[in-house]
């Protein structure tokens, strides 16, 4: 039988994603598998925090080994910032609309509009917490562009690319994203180790 891995998330896209970068070496669970409807508030202030608060929660709660991971957007006129706080940058309950306007209306008049996509996944084995970064450089247009993608993707251009993240077919995204980037690796990581 393969090892079970449970996946501390809500969200069915994530979850997706990651059952086509694992293929058939694990069985991935999800929270709604197991039953677990409990929310875990993001209440750290770095994103290596939440991934490892989410991991540590989940994995404890199910007994068995648990990865989560958490995103931001990191601008570098703006001190970093949304970064840790990138889901609700406009206000609790705000749209991924909200936030976009928001974001522009902070860099109105800014030249340098570099910014970087950061996701962390922490993978608890039990004992354990291994965490897992991957990054993608780019910049932040001066209008949004593209319907595809979520959250800040019409707005973001990656280094050398002439495309947004919103305006890429999901596989393109997925091959130099943030969070594709971090599944590598710690699908890497997995394979090399076996959970107990
Ligand atoms: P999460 O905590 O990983 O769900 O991400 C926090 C916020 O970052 C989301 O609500 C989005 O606004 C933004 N975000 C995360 N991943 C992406 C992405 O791939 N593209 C654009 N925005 C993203």
């Amino acid at each position: 039988m393969n090892p079970k891995l449970l996946f501390g998330t809500n969200n069915l896209h994530k979850l997706r994603e990651i059952k086509e970068i694992v293929g058939d070496a694990y069985t991935l669970l999800s929270l709604a598998d197991l039953g677990i409807d409990l929310e875990v508030e993001e209440t750290e202030n770095t994103l290596e925090g939440n991934a490892i608060l989410k991991a540590k929660t989940y994995g404890e709660l199910a007994a068995m080994p648990c990865f989560a991971d958490d995103t931001g957007l990191e601008v570098d006129a703006l001190n970093g910032a949304p970064g840790v706080y990138s889901a609700r940058y406009a206000g609790e309950g705000c749209s991924f609309e909200d936030n976009v306007q928001k974001l522009l209306r902070e860099l109105q008049g800014e030249d340098k509009r570099t910014a970087r996509f950061r996701t962390v996944i922490a993978y608890y084995d039990g004992r354990k917490v291994h965490c897992f970064e991957g990054k993608v450089e780019g910049s932040i247009l001066q209008s949004p562009r593209g319907r595809g993608g979520f959250g800040y993707d019409p707005v973001f251009l990656p280094e050398g690319a002439s495309l947004t993240f919103a305006e890429m077919e999901p596989a393109a995204k997925n091959a130099i994203s943030h969070r594709g980037r971090a599944l590598k690796a710690f699908a890497h990581f997995l394979f090399n180790h076996s959970p107990h």
